[in-house]
């Protein structure tokens, strides 16, 4: 093994993360991370139980008080230290990422930059949970409204952004002075457990962060939603899982922030600026081999262009290296297992059995790993999966439309509402389409709306909540209000 790759492996913890502990789960029972480039075993964690995830939130439950009442100024700093040593320690976090996720490295080295700038943030708003002080309109009251932490938090994160879904929902939950049990993706625990040593290196109290990676996320964690400790669950993944674990969370009230799929339409009208449009579209479909819930899913092109913004963008996407995200150069990696490069091959295989027009790709290479070819599909079919289903891979299906409402109609038949992308040079037409776009966020010739400072969310089956921006830490704090008598 290469020494960047050894190193970065020796230097992931393995174990869980309990009460300031690395511990192995109990029964000894290794959960084994795969690097999806070449399907082999690069590493074995702990495989928590039900009994480490109820220690885990004991641990988290005992350290919430005081976590609650350590001074912002505090809460800040440890977050600020945790922020320059995910900044310090870049490559291994970046190569870790790769291993066990596939991305490109230039693609890890910008999530970790990414990730660690939620800390950097979230530090900067610990300092400013502000209250409320009024006078009633009637005069002799007096409204007052103070902002508490809501208490012990569960965090669901998915593996297609290993340390940026963590760090998301770390930041704020600390800032806000809420403890935490993480529970990351099976796929991908070396990521999240790397950052929380960090934050434990960052002066972080023991207790506060606790990690439990798992096989079985059901069944260890469905106990946690019955103890009466766990005050809130963030979840980041699937709409299927997102909204099970919803129904489980109202059984006892929890807050509940959901971060789920997408199905992104991604608008072309013909008075675009092509060549920003397509490299817009690279970025927006490209990004993470498409594994991401931002992803363009559907292109919508106006007739005029859209058989030129088709292959150009096809010829755009054929160009693009795929291998090993360790390889210099490479752009593409492969997908995160054999399941998810199996629904990539059936939508595709779908949409060309029912007339599309396959411009590019639209094969899973020979060889070891789960590489599916950039694919771009024309002339495609209403009501193929591909324009249903968060496709989750490096395909493109183009369709073409006449009139602003069809796209609109178009863009917002489904029951995501995530984001949507436009592409427009007329000023009121961009306002005009993203008034009435479905979706939490729209980027306007932009391929890439993610800003730590930006509140991000969606809206329909996309979830409830906003992560970054000012909202993100209002998702961790409950609005108290105390009634005041004027007797003076
Ligand atoms: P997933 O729903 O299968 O898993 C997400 C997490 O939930 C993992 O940690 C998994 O172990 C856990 N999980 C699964 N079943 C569970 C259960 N019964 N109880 C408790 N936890 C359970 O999703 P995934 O395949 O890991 O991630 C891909 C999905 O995530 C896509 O749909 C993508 O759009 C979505 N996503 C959304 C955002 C966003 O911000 N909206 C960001 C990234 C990914």
């Amino acid at each position: 093994m290469p020494p960047a790759e050894a190193r970065a492996l020796d230097a992931a913890p393995t174990a869980l993360l309990i009460g300031g502990e690395w511990l192995p789960a109990r029964g000894g029972r290794l959960l084994p991370v795969e690097d999806p480039a070449t399907g082999q075993v690069v590493a074995e964690v702990a495989d928590a139980s039900p009994e480490d995830a109820a220690a885990a939130l004991e641990a988290a439950a005992g350290a919430q008080g005081a976590w609650a009442a350590t001074a912002p100024r505090r809460r800040s700093e440890v977050l600020w230290t945790a922020y320059e040593l995910m900044t310090a320690r870049a490559e291994d976090l970046a190569m870790l990422m790769t291993i066990e996720m596939g991305k490109p490295l230039a693609e890890s080295r910008a999530e970790v930059a990414y990730a660690a700038e939620f800390f950097r943030w979230f530090s900067e708003e610990a300092v400013r949970i502000a209250g409320d002080y009024r006078v009633a309109p009637g005069g002799a009251n007096r409204v007052l409204l103070m902002r508490q932490p809501v208490g012990p938090c569960l965090l669901v994160t998915p593996w297609n952004f290993p340390a940026a879904m963590a760090t998301r929902k770390l930041g704020p939950a600390l800032a806000a002075g809420c403890t935490a049990v993480l529970k990351p993706a099976e796929q991908t625990p070396l990521s999240a457990l790397a950052i929380a040593r960090i934050l434990t290196e960052a002066g972080l109290p023991r207790g506060v962060v606790n990690v439990i990676t798992t096989s079985s996320p059901g069944e260890v964690t469905a106990p946690l939603f019955r103890d009466r400790r766990l005050r809130k669950l963030s979840f980041t993944g699937s709409t299927e899982v997102g909204s099970h674990l919803m129904a489980a969370a109202s059984e006892r009230v929890l807050r509940v922030s959901l971060e789920l799929g997408g199905n992104a339409p991604f608008i072309v009208f013909a008075d675009a600026d092509l060549d920003t449009a397509v490299e817009g579209a690279l970025l927006a479909k490209m990004r993470n081999a498409g594994e991401a819930c931002t992803a363009a899913n559907r292109f919508y092109v106006q007739a005029p262009v859209a058989r030129e913004f088709a292959e150009r963008l096809s010829a755009a996407m054929s160009k693009l290296p795929v291998g090993r995200g360790t390889e210099p150069d490479v752009k593409v990696g492969p997908l995160i297992d054999a399941a998810q490069r199996g629904k990539v091959v059936s939508l595709v295989d779908e949409a060309a059995s029912r007339g599309a027009r396959i411009l590019s790709g639209g094969a899973a290479p020979a060889g070891p790993g789960y590489f599916y070819q950039p694919t771009v599909l024309a002339d495609v079919p209403d009501g193929v999966g591909l324009s249903t289903t968060e496709i989750f891979g490096p395909v493109a299906p183009v369709w073409s439309f006449e009139c602003d409402e069809e796209a609109l109609a178009a863009a917002n038949g489904t029951d995501y509402g995530l984001v949507s992308y436009v592409y427009t040079r007329d000023l009121g037409r961009a306002f005009r389409v993203a008034e009435a776009l479905e979706t939490g966020m729209v980027g306007l010739n932009r391929g890439i709306v993610s800003d730590p400072s930006a509140p991000f969310g969606g809206v329909k089956g996309s979830g409830i909540g906003r992560e970054g921006g000012e909202a993100g830490i209002e998702e961790y704090l409950e609005l108290k209000y105390v009634a005041i008598d004027k007797t003076w």
